[in-house]
């Protein structure tokens, strides 16, 4: 199977290359083959995301993407919205030995990942700026349906909707309805909302409510930052963006200027992106393997110095390797 592979901006080409030398050592019949795409590729092509990058998107089921900068609307956004990947899932799990708020925490975030305010439909007149938002029926459909069968495939026991249905009436009043009324459907599957305000105390002082959460585009986005800071930071945190036809792979971060160049990010967003691949084309025990060799070398202390540690970015790679050498 092909995976094309698009480091991208700032950290985006070094968690990339750090999660590849782990791939690599695993037995997959992938074939990688790399594209460009970002702030630097639109200084080189005059184009954030070259034509070529799109089209061989397009032809292919799996895409790992590390980061964009500046140009993330016109990258990741345009690719999610292009490849039709409606579902954005960004799990928020507790790994041993990381201290956070809480010991203990699981939540899946199902994200819209087409509509809303990213859509893009942004004016100006005069001293007057205007966004549109879009929220249709199909696509609440199709996410709230999304939600509860992860829910169903997962064992867990709750969706949660989060909305602001009591001021934007007919956008979120739409979202809420539709969610309300698939959840019927699933009968052994508990369904509840809060106001997208009120869920953000909710997370910070009792996460424990949360078990799976299904919501819109923009407030999936900053939730699951809220989210990844339960449970140790952006360093730690994988996402999928799932379709009918195609996945992308990326981890929850972005470009990360501040950092980019020193050799100090964290690859670990990154690695566990991977496995959200492996696992969804069926790689379970890779997975795992990844997975188990990961949460130990974390255990271990050999973390990058968002954590505490001192290791470098390739470095927890190389540390990774060793202990998938085990399994
Ligand atoms: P975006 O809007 O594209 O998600 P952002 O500008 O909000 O990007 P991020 O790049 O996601 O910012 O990261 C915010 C901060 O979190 C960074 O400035 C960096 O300090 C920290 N951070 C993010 N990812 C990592 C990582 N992999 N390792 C260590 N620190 C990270």
């Amino acid at each position: 199977m092909k995976v094309i592979v698009i480091p991208g901006d700032g950290i985006g080409k070094e968690v990339m290359e750090a999660a590849m030398l782990v791939l690599q050592n695993l037995n997959l019949p992938f074939e990688y083959e790399f594209f460009e795409a970002g702030d630097e590729a639109l200084k080189k092509y005059g184009k954030a995301l070259p034509d070529e990058t799109l089209e061989a998107c397009k032809s292919s089921r799996a895409i790992l993407f590390g980061a964009a900068g500046e140009t993330a609307a016109d990258v990741i956004v345009k690719l999610r919205q292009e490849l039709e990947t409606f579902a954005n899932v960004r799990p928020a799990k507790s790994i041993k030995g990381i201290k956070c708020l809480y010991d203990y925490v699981d939540i899946v975030i199902v994200r819209e990942n087409t509509e809303c305010l990213y859509k893009g439909f942004e004016f100006e007149f005069d001293d007057v700026t205007q966004a549109i938002r879009i929220i249709t029926k199909k696509s609440c459909e199709r996410i709230a349906r999304f939600a509860f069968e992860l829910a169903k495939r997962e064992g867990r026991k709750r969706v949660t909707a989060l909305h602001k249905a009591n001021v934007m009436k007919k956008t979120c009043g739409l979202f809420r309805d539709i969610c309300r009324t698939v959840s019927r459907n699933y009968p052994d599957i508990e369904y509840n909302e809060y106001y997208i305000d009120a869920a953000c105390m909710y997370l910070v002082m009792d996460p424990y409510r949360f078990d799976v959460i299904v919501t819109t585009n923009m407030f999936g986005d900053i939730i699951s930052d809220l989210a990844a800071g339960l449970v140790g930071g952006l360093g730690l945190s994988p996402s999928a963006n799932i379709g009918e036809k195609h996945a992308i792979f990326e981890p929850v971060h972005g470009a990360a200027f501040d950092i980019a160049g020193k050799g100090i990010a964290n690859p670990t967003a990154m690695i566990l992106t991977t496995c959200m691949m492996l696992r969804h084309f069926g790689y379970i025990e890779e997975a795992r393997a990844v997975e188990k060799a990961v949460e130990e070398t974390i255990a271990e202390g050999k973390t990058t110095p968002d954590l505490g540690g001192k290791l470098k970015t390739m470095d927890v790679a190389k540390e990774v390797i060793k202990k998938l050498k085990k399994y």
